[in-house]
């Protein structure tokens, strides 16, 4: 073969050879190349150079030139290599190292080669190939599917013309799970059997790709709408149902779709592959085991949470920049006496016309799901304690109210946190109340019990918030002993529009009063609602007649 070679490059010219390399143009994935070693020149097909850091497909120093395109760790190890094959000691080459592509970032390579002698048997060429090991394949044999690199391809070679069809992102629920309980082998299995599942049931144009694990994407650029795509998801369905039916159920899963509407494909691959990922998602939050066609007002929603979370990481890492804290009056039933204040988050972000205040509902689940909770949460303790210790220097008795998430109780020792903040302003435990949502211990657990114990035995004042919203448990009452509890403002207003919810709270603020509870009713915005709560002989009274949550300074000027 090497003499063949030999022969054949005698009697070709370099020209020749040249035009030889380029035959592996830009459609192959491989790169021939070619080292003249006796005089140092190297060729290399032309669309290596577009890939790697390569001076041309055809440069002298052939050598020293590897200094610049291999990655600067393997650097040695092809030197050797090479001096190995100059010097004759070496006939062929096949390493696995790293070059450098355009942006200078590591790719991985085979270098196969064979070293061709001249005449005297002196090495004359070293010819081969190369090809990246790390590029992902274009086809997949567990499912048997053509694979998201052949999508990819597909897609973008359309440039920006696609006008109908759809693009349909199917995933398995659950898959993990799956892998999990009956093994890898059956979950590719499986993985086969949904393949074959999907293509059973396309029609003419419709291709199916398999795009990681767990998904496949199937793509329609001819006249079906959305519409017909969730027929073809239901059409899936089923053929899954007869499959896991057939397997006598041995296993049981089912599937979720997000659909696209292929129209909305600008020509970025990206954007179209992140809408397409953003459809399957929401399916599955939707549920599972279920279809969703994309709706701009969702992915809308979607950037703004992702923007305010953002904003919220920012702030944290900023010194709470955009964050204040706001505190608002709670005053005695009876006499209308201020007796303390909650202490409430507001958080402002640059919004498209100026400055943004993000109400606390939308910000503290996104503080929650992210755990930014917990260093904000620190901060409004450390807020609201100092601003307790200075009210305390006018009205002695002053108590601070102090939202805490569970989040907080089960991620972060809060109790801790609540002890060394009131320690480092000098104030007494019974100064601070910590409201917790009712929601937050319905499903009481040992973190939850711990925190509750540790309140309890430092004499800290626990309060039931927003009762009256969700599942009112009543035994919270007497298992939780709260000092007081607090009734939320959309129970109070029902209770002063219909005669049940009115006896209702009737009957549990009494119900609160001989478990020697205390009750404070929030949310009161009118005279003749206070009158009436009045009536039923609450014990604190929280809500705008009063006064709205407001900055520290402002606080002081109007209730003291
Ligand atoms: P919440 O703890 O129930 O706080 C009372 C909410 O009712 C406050 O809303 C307050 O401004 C509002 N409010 C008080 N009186 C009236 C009234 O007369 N009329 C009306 N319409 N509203 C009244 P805000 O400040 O928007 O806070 C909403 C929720 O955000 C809070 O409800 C609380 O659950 C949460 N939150 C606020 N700050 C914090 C915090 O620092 N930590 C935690 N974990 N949650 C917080
Ligand atoms: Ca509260
Ligand atoms: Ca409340």
């Amino acid at each position: 073969m090497v003499d063949y070679m030999n022969k054949v490059l005698d009697d070709i010219t370099k020209e020749q050879i040249g035009r030889v390399i380029g035959l592996f143009n830009p459609y192959m994935e491989d790169y021939l190349y070619l080292i003249d070693l006796q005089n140092d020149d190297y060729r290399i097909s032309e669309h290596a150079v577009d890939r790697f850091m390569l001076p041309s497909s055809h440069f002298q120093d052939a050598v020293k030139m590897h200094e610049f395109f291999v990655y600067e760790d393997d650097r040695q190890m092809i030197m050797e290599d090479l001096e190995l094959i100059l010097s004759g000691q070496k006939k062929n080459h096949n390493l696995h190292y790293r070059w450098l592509d355009r942006n200078g970032q590591p790719v991985w390579i085979n270098c196969c080669g064979g070293v061709i002698d001249d005449a005297e048997g002196r090495p004359h060429y070293l010819v081969g190939c190369i090809n990246e090991t790390g590029r992902k394949q274009r086809a997949d044999n567990i499912s048997g599917l053509l694979s998201e690199l052949e999508f990819s391809a597909c897609v973008r070679s359309y440039g920006n013309n696609i006008s109908s069809g759809f693009f349909m992102h199917i995933g398995i629920d659950d898959f993990n799970s799956i892998n999990g309980t009956l093994g890898i082998s059956c979950g590719d299995y499986i993985i086969r059997k949904v393949a074959e599942c999907i293509r059973g049931c396309l029609s003419n144009g419709q291709q199916v790709y398999h795009i990681v694990a767990d998904e496949y994407i199937v793509a329609d650029f001819g006249k079906h709408t959305c519409e017909d795509a969730v027929d073809l998801y239901k059409d899936i369905k089923e053929s899954i149902s007869g499959f896991v039916d057939s397997e006598n159920y041995k296993f049981v899963f089912s599937i979720t779709a997000g659909i696209l509407d292929a129209a909305l494909y600008d020509g970025s691959y990206e954007k179209m592959m992140k809408l397409s990922e953003f459809t399957l998602k929401q399916a599955r939050e939707n549920g599972k085991n279920c279809y969703y066609v994309f709706a701009q007002e969702d992915y809308e929603r979607l950037l703004r949470k992702r923007k305010i979370i953002r904003r919220l990481q920012y702030a944290v890492d900023n010194d709470f920049c955009g964050f204040e804290a706001y505190f608002q009056p709670i005053v005695d039933c009876e006499t209308g006496r201020l007796t303390g204040a909650e202490a409430l988050m507001r958080f402002d972000m640059p919004g498209d016309n100026g400055m943004e205040r993000v109400s606390p509902f939308e910000f503290i689940p996104l503080l929650e799901e992210t755990g930014l909770i917990l260093p904000m949460g620190r901060w409004i303790l450390n807020e609201a304690v100092a601003m307790c210790s200075e009210m305390q220097k006018t009205i002695p008795d002053f108590r601070i109210n102090v939202n805490i998430s569970y989040v907080q109780v089960v991620k972060s020792e809060v109790l801790k946190d609540i002890l060394a903040t009131l320690d480092c302003y000098g104030l007494a435990p019974e100064s601070i109340g910590i409201e917790l949502t009712e929601s937050g211990y319905l499903d009481a657990d040992p973190h939850f019990e711990r925190f509750r114990n540790g309140l309890k035995s430092n004499r800290i004042q626990f309060i039931i918030d927003d009762f009256g919203t969700g599942y009112s448990n009543l035994h919270c009452l007497s298992d939780l002993s709260p000092t007081y509890i607090k009734i939320d403002k959309t129970f109070t207003d029902k209770a002063m529009h219909n005669a049940y919810d009115h006896e209702l709270m009737m009957r549990i603020i009494e119900m609160a009063h001989s478990l020697e509870l205390e009750i404070c009713v929030e949310g009161v915005e009118q005279q003749d609602v206070l009158e009436e709560v009045r009536k039923f002989h609450a014990d604190y009274i929280q809500g705008y007649l009063f006064g709205k949550p407001c900055p520290k300074t402002e606080f002081y000027k109007q209730f003291v």
